[in-house]
């Protein structure tokens, strides 16, 4: 193992950077070159590489996004394009590849895995929903920043004493949406895992309307519907006494500055990331399980559907938190 590769690829995530800054200055502490792939699965098609030193990473510590770009690639699922990149790879005499990105990504990497191609995954995505981690490059820091908005719309909403209506991110998973209910103080989590009640939650408002509470906040997961459709299902019967408010958050939430949380987490993970490339380790995400960093099959983990915390349902029932039904599998 000489010279390694690593690309950022599918949504970006706050923890992109400083895992590619861990990655490049644990590299280059071994002894090997290290290589950037720019834009992700289409950069590599495209041959889009640039030479990493340390001076490269300088300060990324701190930057959400991703300096190295990332893009959807379609096309990547044809084994004629994962041929072409291993080409590229095989130009630029990559020996090794690091992706960074979500589920996506990881079966991009499995699949150049496959060809006998060493790779390893680390999983970058705000919606902690990759099956065998605890927790991904990001989710800290999404959750912070939604917090730190929902707080801000809970200060407005108390003046006027209307019921907000927030939509957070989470793509399939209610993850983002159950945590942060919990961590705001919210009423209402609406999310995939579960079937929302509509009575039940004009229940809930209205109980807190008659008890002269100021506000109350609904999250609705975007895996569920659209804010706004949530808003109409709500409203369209007149049981609502209150006014009823939507905020969409949408992007702000992947730009958050990495919290601590995430800063350790993409160093530890990259460091990991190189260490397990130089003894010859292939094929696997590095994942985060109870505290410690431990290396998982792709086969393992990916094709799989990651559940919510269970002790975090529970909490958010016993503190009161309307979820709505089990749905059954
Ligand atoms: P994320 O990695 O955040 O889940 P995507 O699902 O958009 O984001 O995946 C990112 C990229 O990974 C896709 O644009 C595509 O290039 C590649 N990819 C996704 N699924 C596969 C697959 N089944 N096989 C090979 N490559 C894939």
């Amino acid at each position: 193992m000489k010279r390694i590769a690593v690309m950022t690829s599918g949504g970006d995530s706050p923890g992109m950077n400083p895992a590619v800054r861990s990655i490049t200055r644990a590299g280059l502490h071994k002894g090997l070159e290290i290589f950037g792939i720019r834009s992700g699965y289409q950069g590599l098609v495209d041959g889009d590489l640039i030479p990493l030193d340390s001076h490269s990473v300088s300060g990324r510590i701190r930057d959400a996004g991703t300096f190295l770009q990332t893009s959807r690639c379609p096309e990547f699922v044809k084994p004629e394009v994962q041929l072409r990149a291993l080409k590229v790879l095989e130009q630029h005499r990559i020996d090794g590849l690091v992706v960074i990105g979500g589920d996506g990504s990881l079966k991009g990497a499995r699949a150049l895995h496959s060809y006998g191609l060493p790779v390893i995954g680390l999983p970058g995505t705000i919606d902690n929903d990759l099956f065998g981690t605890d927790m991904g490059i990001g989710v800290d820091t999404a959750l912070n920043t939604i917090i730190s908005l929902v707080d801000m719309i809970r200060a407005t909403a108390a003046s006027h004493r209307r019921c907000f209506v927030v939509e957070v991110m989470g793509r399939g998973s209610g993850y983002l949406g159950l945590m942060t209910t919990i961590s705001t103080g919210s009423q209402v989590a609406v999310i995939p895992e579960f079937r929302m009640n509509i009575d039940s939650i004009v229940e809930v408002l209205d109980s807190r309307s008659n008890a002269n509470h100021n506000a109350s906040v609904i999250i609705v997961a975007e895996g569920v519907c659209q804010g706004a459709e949530f808003m109409q299902r709500l409203t369209e019967n007149g049981k609502v006494k209150q006014e009823v408010r939507l905020t969409v958050l949408g992007h702000v939430q992947r730009g958050g500055t990495p919290t601590h949380y995430d800063r350790l987490l993409a160093s530890r993970m990259g460091e990991m990331a190189v260490l397990a490339l130089i003894s010859g380790e292939k094929g696997s995400m590095v994942a985060t399980v109870n505290g410690k960093m431990q290396l998982r099959d792709f086969d393992e983990i990916l094709d799989r559907r990651k559940a919510l915390p269970g002790d975090a349902i529970r909490l958010a029932r016993n503190i009161g938190i309307e979820i709505g039904d089990v749905v059954e599998s």
